[in-house]
């Protein structure tokens, strides 16, 4: 067995084959050079200075795992069940593959030395003494990334200057209703947020905006998204979606002998919501790896849990669970705009919950969560009034 990618999804699959009962070989492939660690404190803990248990809890020599770090796959051969490494080939009966996702760069900016992108540990580590140092910090785009580094950025000292080209923070992911409120919350902190005009050029100490408005900036951060890390892929005969996904299927195996995938890099199709979805979220990392494990000793499984996530920023917590569409009704518990620092939006599709967004509201999320997931109905007059508990009809 060989798993490419000793990230979240790749660690805990080499984990969850072994407790399942796996007991050929294992080897773990990692690209970067540090043990498997947790991203989500990148941009938190870390960058806020505050201690942070980063490495995973994954004994991998009690699992008698062969972790080879600082070693990247460079191309795969379907029908010979081969893998050529940076380090030399390496044969498979199966191979997973765990290659996450890499941060989406601006164009253009490519070998600037004071721009920068957050997905890896190397990264938080290179822009901390940047946030410590407390200039003037560009950071392009006001998404979860953005928002979080804008937070830290603020709480270092650092003059932050946030760029979105939509309409509001969050504008691809959350309806204005919800997400045009969270403005003030980088006023409140006093980041300078602007919107509506995207980045024309950047250049050395400088970013011009569309508009016509040059910002200066000691550092940039492109926070803009990311695209799953699969680039090496091409023409590997593994199947592939227009969104650079690995093409699985509900058990996460793919249409190419001998090929799975799992986690931050791999799309599949959910019953749940009649579509096939790709999540960039840590928990869809943590329980594919016991799909794939059970799919790879032969016993029935599926993936298509809840999405689930959360984000730290402005000193808010935020956690939404579900999935909505355009087509969904938005019922907020609490007003988004109001003076009441926590509140939760509910998205329904009829009378059937469909998603919750809960901001300092735990507890909505978990009752949500298990309304979430039954496909509840429930009434939309209570579901408003956020003194009553979540519940179904
Ligand atoms: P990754 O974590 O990307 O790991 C993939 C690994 O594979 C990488 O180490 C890569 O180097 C390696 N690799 C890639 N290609 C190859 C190759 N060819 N050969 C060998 N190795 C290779 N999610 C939340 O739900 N909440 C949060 O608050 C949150 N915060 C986040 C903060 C940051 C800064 C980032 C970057 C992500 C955050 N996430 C959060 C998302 C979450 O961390 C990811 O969904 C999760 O890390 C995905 O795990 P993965 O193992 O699929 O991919």
């Amino acid at each position: 067995m060989v798993i490419v990618g000793a990230g979240l999804a790749g660690a805990t699959t080499a984990q969850a084959l072994r407790e399942a009962g796996w007991r050929g070989s294992v080897t773990l492939l990692g690209a970067e050079r540090h043990r498997p660690y947790d991203r989500p404190p990148l941009s938190k803990e870390l960058l806020l200075g505050q201690p942070a248990e980063l490495e995973l809890a994954v004994d991998f020599a009690e699992h008698d795992i062969d972790l080879l770090l600082g070693r990247t796959a460079t191309q795969l051969n379907v029908e010979a069940r081969h893998l050529e490494t940076d380090g030399g080939p390496l044969d498979y009966e199966a191979v997973v593959l765990a290659c996450g996702a890499v941060a989406l760069d601006l164009p253009g900016t490519a070998g600037l030395p004071h721009v920068q992108t957050l997905r890896t540990r190397d990264d938080a580590e290179r822009l901390r003494p940047v946030l410590a140092a407390g200039g003037s910090l560009v950071i392009v785009g006001a998404g979860w990334i953005g928002a979080e580094v804008a937070t830290a950025a603020r709480a270092a000292g650092c003059a932050v200057t946030v760029v979105e080209a939509g309409p509001h923070p969050l504008a691809g992911t959350l309806p204005a209703e919800v997400a045009a409120p969270m403005a003030a919350w980088y006023a409140e902190a006093g980041a300078e947020l602007r919107t509506g005009s995207p980045v024309t050029a950047v250049h050395e100490r400088e970013v011009e905006l569309a508009d016509g408005t040059v910002l200066g900036a000691d550092a940039v951060l492109v926070g803009i998204g990311s695209r799953p890390d699969t680039a090496w892929l091409a023409g590997s005969g593994v199947p592939l979606g227009t969104d650079g996904s690995v093409l699985a299927d509900a058990r996460l195996a793919t249409e190419a002998p001998g090929v799975y995938a799992v986690g931050d890099c791999a799309s599949y199709p959910s019953a749940r919501y009649g579509r096939r979805l790709l999540t960039h979220h840590w928990d869809n990392a943590l329980v594919g790896p016991r799909t794939v494990a059970a799919t790879l000793l032969g016993e029935p499984a599926t993936h298509d849990p809840v999405p689930y996530f959360w984000s730290a920023q402005f000193g808010r917590y935020l956690q939404y669970v579900g999935h909505h569409g355009p087509e969904d009704r938005l019922v907020p518990r609490g007003d988004p705009a109001g003076a009441e620092r926590a509140w939760t939006a509910c998205w329904l599709r009829g009378e059937t919950l469909t998603a919750v967004l809960a901001v300092d509201r735990p507890r909505d999320l978990l009752q949500g969560r298990r309304l979430v997931d039954r496909g509840a109905a429930v009434d939309p007059a209570l579901l408003a009034d956020p003194d009553v508990p979540l519940k179904s009809a």
